[in-house]
């Protein structure tokens, strides 16, 4: 079967390599001049600095990702990190003033990392709570994630995972099963700060969202040789070794359909007038705009429209000669002191937070071909609301840039270092990229976002298009958006079998 993959995304590029393992006819169409989408990168002055994730999870899917197109997997060297992650802890102004924890790949030296901050028995919670999380893990995966769903009711057709899910505690809230396992408010934080990558408080997500804290805390934390850009790279290569077609440049402006309802897929049409026909269309763009600029206005399902976003980011990327802060490590969260009231302020109220905790990556630390010599790479990452909120970044854009300046400066960044190379972005910016409200973290993951209730990868509307990416399921971030283009490729090959899309009312 031809096909015409839109977009060279992560989720775009996953389709490709597993739609090449399957034998498919693949062309993949790219608007852009490199792979990647938002996981893309700024070169510039000898650094390079990587526009979107920083924090690598789940070896093993990328392994699966790149084996599925005929690659072996050790062409593209993982560099695990140790520490995960550095986490500050401020109190009376003082940004280390409640301590600092490193979280430590080897089980035993973080057992020993949280005796000494906090005691034998949350050391001894701490393996308990792996186990826990590691339990949810491997009954969530195959049962929850990496499938695909018809309906809701499909969720039933596993009932004894689904009781078992239930009776882990998957349903209740996960900051109440993490404050039994951990007394210590420093450890609570820690280890539920993760259900914001799904966009939502920790405070309220349902304890199925552990599996985030599973897979860095647990599954550990990586870097491509040669920055995060290397693996966008890495699956263009494998899938184009595998026989794709990469065509970058190219933006497709529309799909092409047969005429009347329910007409099928017959091709792509690019900007440049070009017809590209194919049998069947994967489309990686954001998923509402899949729906409003390639078909034709036709309208998003309705939890695309009606639903709620993810909080946005906003970006400042810097390439500087100098020195770092004594103590930085490649991932550094800074927690700011408030808890509950930042995220009212980001999720509820719309507004930037107070004090808010900051992601800091330092690539360059694990990767020193990221910066010239004496340079560094930097990414300041602070969670804002999206295009929802109250924030008026064309006015606002500036005093934000300057506060998480400011902020990154207190905490010792920058000291002493020349800036060569910076850009900021902010919601805005995203909104122009294409993504929905501003935010590159799609519908968030509440839980009637999540699974068969989130936009499906198929449309009985449009027979012979297959979504992927981090609009459709299972979701957002690289893992499950590399899991999306597995599920995405199970699609093509239901099509091919002459299956069509099952029409589903609540999908609409
Ligand atoms: C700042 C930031 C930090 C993040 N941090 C993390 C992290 O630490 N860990 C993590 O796991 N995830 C993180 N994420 C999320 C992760 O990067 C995304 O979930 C994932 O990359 C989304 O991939 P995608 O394929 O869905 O979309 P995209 O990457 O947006 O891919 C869509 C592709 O389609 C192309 N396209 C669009 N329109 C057209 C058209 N008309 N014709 C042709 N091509 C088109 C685009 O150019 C793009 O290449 C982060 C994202 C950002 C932006």
């Amino acid at each position: 079967m031809r096909v015409a993959v839109v977009g060279a995304g992560l989720g775009g590029l996953a389709a490709a390599c597993h739609l090449v393992g399957q034998r498919h006819d693949v062309v993949v169409l790219e608007r852009g001049a490199r792979p990647g989408g938002r996981a893309g990168l700024l070169a510039e002055a000898g650094y390079r600095l990587d526009t979107g994730p920083s924090v690598l999870t789940m070896a093993d899917i990328v392994a699966d990702t790149l084996a599925a197109a005929g690659t072996d997997p050790a062409l593209l060297e993982l560099v695990p990190l140790d520490p995960l992650y550095r986490a500050t802890f401020a109190a009376g102004g003082d940004p280390e003033g409640a301590g600092v924890i490193h979280v430590r790949r080897d089980r035993e030296a973080m057992r020993e990392e949280i005796t000494a901050v906090a005691g034998s028995g949350e050391a001894r919670s701490f393996d308990r709570f792996c186990t826990w999380l590691t339990a949810l893990y491997r009954l969530e995966v195959p049962h929850f994630i990496d499938r695909n769903f018809d309906v809701p009711a499909d969720l039933a057709s596993s009932p004894g995972a689904l009781l078992a899910l239930v009776r882990s505690g998957a349903l209740r809230r996960l900051s109440s099963v993490v404050s039994e396992y951990f007394a210590d408010p420093r450890l609570q934080r820690l280890f539920s700060f993760q259900a914001l990558y799904a966009g939502l408080s920790p405070l309220e997500a349902l304890a199925v969202y552990g599996v985030i804290t599973y897979m860095d805390t647990v599954a550990g934390v990586y870097l491509p040789r040669g920055g995060m850009h290397a693996l966008p790279q890495a699956l263009a290569d494998a899938a184009r070794a595998g026989g794709a077609e990469l065509r970058f440049e190219a933006p497709v402006a529309r799909i092409r359909r047969r005429p009347g309802r329910g007409g099928a897929v017959t091709g792509v049409e690019l900007a440049s007038g070009e017809v590209v026909e194919v049998d069947c269309v994967v489309a990686n763009p954001d998923l509402p705009l899949v729906y409003r600029l390639l078909l034709d206005g036709l309208a998003p399902p309705l939890v695309a429209r009606r639903g709620e976003y993810s909080p946005s980011a906003a970006v400042w990327l810097v390439g500087a000669r100098g020195p770092l802060p004594p103590g930085a490590a490649h991932h550094n969260i800074h927690f700011g002191e408030d808890w509950a009231p930042s995220f009212e302020a980001l999720l509820r109220e719309g507004v930037p937070m107070r004090d808010p905790s900051i992601l800091v990556s330092v690539p360059s630390v694990t990767e020193p071909s990221l910066a010239p010599p004496g340079g560094h790479a930097y990414d300041f990452l602070e969670p804002v609301p999206n295009l929802d909120g109250r924030i008026d970044w064309a006015y606002q854009r500036e005093w934000m840039r300057d506060r998480l300046e400011q902020r990154v400066r207190r905490l010792g960044y920058l000291e002493g270092a020349t800036v060569e190379v910076e850009s900021f972005t902010d919601p805005l910016d995203w909104l122009r990229q294409g993504m929905e409200r501003g935010t590159p973290f799609s519908l968030s993951h509440r839980f009637f976002q999540t699974g068969p209730f989130r936009p499906a990868n198929v449309d009985a509307r449009v027979p012979g298009l297959v979504l992927v990416g981090s609009g459709t399921v299972p979701g957002v971030g690289v893992p499950m958006v590399l899991l999306s283009g597995r599920l995405a490729a199970e699609r093509v090959a239901e099509w091919a079998a002459g299956r069509r899309p099952r029409p589903g009312r609540w999908r609409r």
